[in-house]
């Protein structure tokens, strides 16, 4: 890393992932905690929340900032399913949900085994069309990116909804705060985030891989270990890349779990996503801003 670049190049590999002229643009900010980023190739748009704000925003490659929904049930994280629609993650409802086309909402999951979910934070649509969570507590820990509450749960779980009922099933209680998700680009791996360092340092701050197995996953093993702050939101690549969120940036691991290099930023990083015209610019939500980059590599999804 150089005064005016911020790539810290760890493998050779990585430079075939970056362009090493293109700088990262800070291109919207005055937000609280920006988080769930997630672009729509059909508008040309990325949408993200700003939690403790209560809002979601939109963003146009044109540049133009808006609000996409405030009050927003303290949206977290965002995804895209397969048919163009928005599935999000809500602490104040304590809810995950999909906005259909025409504007109406769906909650796809609020309870588990009859009692309420934590809050959940991440999701993500696999193409079978089952939609995986997590639920950790941050969203009823205090009135800051939720409803202070108690918890209902007594695991903070991986769960996974089927597509055909619609039924919540746990598919993991590894975690102390389950975290970001996301699928290799053959959807035979689940990574998921160890965040529980947040609270307590003595969790390690690790990326968790899963073999899928149906509607299962089997059993995990530690991938790769964050060495600045924690790991929130991640993506892959459709090299099996997986660019994951870290307190000084970006860092970017080989499918092996081998650190490629870092995309440096100068506010802690809590999700990134994949989007643009041609899938090459990675949006990157850090704390008060979304940067963008234009890098080699596309999304995975
Ligand atoms: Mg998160």
């Amino acid at each position: 890393m150089t005064e005016d670049s911020p790539y810290e190049i760890h493998d050779p590999r990585f430079r075939r992932l970056i362009h090493p002229s293109a700088r990262l643009e800070r291109i919207a900010t005055g937000f609280r905690w920006a988080e769930g980023p997630v672009w729509f190739p059909a508008m040309g748009c990325l949408l993200f929340s700003d939690i403790p704000e209560n809002r979601m925003m939109r963003w146009t490659e044109d540049g133009q900032l808006g609000l996409f929904r405030a009050p927003a049930d303290f949206a977290n994280g965002n995804t895209r399913d397969r048919q163009g629609r928005l599935v999000t993650c809500h602490h104040g409802t304590r809810s995950v949900v999909r906005t259909e086309h025409d504007g109406t909402r769906t909650i796809l999951a609020d309870r588990f085994a009859g009692q309420r979910l934590n809050s959940p934070n991440d999701v993500v649509v696999r193409s079978d069309g089952s939609i995986w969570f997590t639920d950790p507590t941050y969203g009823i820990m205090s009135d800051y990116e939720g409803h202070a509450a108690p918890r209902e749960q007594a695991a903070n779980r991986v769960y996974r909804i089927d597509p055909a009922s619609g039924e919540v099933a746990a598919v993991s209680e590894d975690f102390v705060q389950p975290n970001g998700l996301a699928f290799s680009p053959a959807e035979d791996i689940l990574y998921v985030a160890e965040s529980g360092s947040s609270h307590d340092p003595a969790v390690p701050a690790v990326i968790r891989a899963y073999p899928v197995a149906g509607d299962r996953l089997g059993p995990g093993r530690d991938f790769a270990t964050i060495d600045s702050g924690l790991p929130d939101g991640f993506r892959l690549d459709r090299s099996g890349n997986l660019w994951s969120s870290a307190a000084d940036g970006v860092h970017v691991f080989s499918p092996e779990g081998v650190l490629l290099g870092k995309i440096r930023t100068p506010e802690t990083v809590a999700n990134l996503t994949f989007g643009g015209r041609r899938g090459h610019r990675l949006f990157i939500a850090a704390t008060t801003s979304v940067y963008a980059v234009y890098v080699e590599a596309a999304g995975a999804v």
